[in-house]
């Protein structure tokens, strides 16, 4: 499989978005989908998408912790594009005996018990809905954080045996924003307020001017931690 993932970097090289979207697409059908965060690149993501394949699947992750304006962008998504994103929800038995055993707010308490919460509100609906799937669509860049220098356009996810592409891979935050506005693609309102990456409510805040974009996620944790498990590498 590494060959092949090498192959597809090669052939991509210097390629578009649209033309690797236009490349899988098509061929995976049913079996590829965008699993949006409704962050600002995975809005990008949804237009880009939707106008190579207006069927083409899209799904996100209700935690049950997110903020009131991510739920709002939701409907305002399905409005725009005369869609229905697929929304997963955790299971709620190993919800339930996580709050009842450690609180409701544990994940500020450790590393641990945050990867926990992260693991019952995140991982497990995830990766029910990467059961449904051969590649997955995500919106990483290289540009966002310590922990994503390495990403490429396409890479072979070991953990859950698929292929995941990574069509903004070399774009910047200039970029992402400029086809926001051209395109008048809905986004989160607190972009606006000084939230460059917006997960969870109790677990992101603002950013001041010139912090790192997602320093507002898990602040009280050092940078090299701050993925929730969701992209291993
Ligand atoms: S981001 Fe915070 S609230 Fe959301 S699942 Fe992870 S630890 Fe839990």
């Amino acid at each position: 499989m590494k060959t092949e993932i090498d192959q597809l970097n090669k052939q991509f090289d210097g390629k578009s978005p649209e033309e690797i979207l236009a490349y899988f697409l098509p061929k995976y059908g049913v079996r590829i989908a965008l699993a949006s965060s409704l962050g600002l690149e995975d809005q990008v993501l949804t237009d880009l998408i939707l106008k190579t394949d207006s069927t083409a699947r899209i799904f996100t992750i209700d935690t049950g912790r997110l903020f009131p304006e991510t739920y709002s962008l939701i409907d305002k998504t399905n409005l725009k594009y005369g869609i229905k994103i697929e929304v997963y929800f955790p299971e709620c038995e190993p919800v339930e005996q996580f709050v009842r055993a450690n609180g409701i707010n544990a994940f500020y308490e450790s590393i641990e018990k945050r990867k926990e919460c992260c693991g019952v509100r995140k991982i497990e609906p995830l990766l029910r809905a990467l059961g449904t799937l051969d590649v997955w669509i995500c919106g990483l860049r290289q540009e966002q954080s310590v922990t994503r220098t390495g990403v490429q356009a396409v890479e072979w996810d070991e953990a859950n045996n698929l292929i995941k592409i990574n069509p903004l891979v070399h774009w910047t935050e200039q970029q992402v924003w400029d086809y926001i506005k051209t395109n008048r693609v809905p986004y989160n309102v607190l972009h606006d307020k000084h939230f460059p990456s917006i997960g969870c409510q109790p677990c992101t805040r603002a950013v001041a001017e010139g912090e790192d974009v997602r320093a507002g996620r898990w602040w009280w944790e050092n940078p090299e931690h701050k993925e929730c498990g969701l992209h291993k590498r």
